[in-house]
């Protein structure tokens, strides 16, 4: 009845193949997906092989990752993952006090600066 339901083997989408080994779920239902920095993320098995031995390029984007770098991946939506860690590093860069400041109302305005630079990293970063 459904034609196009023989092209889609249930559990496996294009968010759940490994790139780099091209095994899935459904091929492989235990399989977890971890995720580096530069967020080509791969399969558990695909790292033990590639950073066992200590950091190696990724194999997308040559960058050089560790082991202890990939994190499981918390959100089925990468986009959030993304923008946990874009508020993450604006949290690090913008990180002054109160007291750099010289009264509450300047303080204020840092921090909305603050809120607007981090819709435009955003809309940037998508
Ligand atoms: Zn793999
Ligand atoms: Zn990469």
């Amino acid at each position: 009845m459904y034609q196009q339901d023989r092209f889609l083997p249930p559990y496996s989408s294009a968010e759940d193949v490994c790139p780099i080994c091209k095994s899935d779920r459904y091929l492989n239902p235990g399989m977890k997906l971890l995720v580096p920095p530069c967020y080509h993320k791969m399969c558990e098995s695909c790292i033990d092989r590639l950073f066992s031995l200590g950091p190696a390029p990724c194999p997308v984007c040559q960058r050089i990752l560790r082991k202890t770098n990939f994190w499981t991946q918390r959100f089925e939506d990468l986009k959030v993952e993304r923008e946990l860690q874009v508020r993450k590093r604006i949290a690090r860069n913008f990180n002054k006090r109160p007291g750099d400041f010289k009264d509450v109302r300047q303080y204020n305005d840092y921090l909305e600066e603050v809120e607007d630079i981090s819709k435009w990293i955003e809309l940037d970063f998508f």
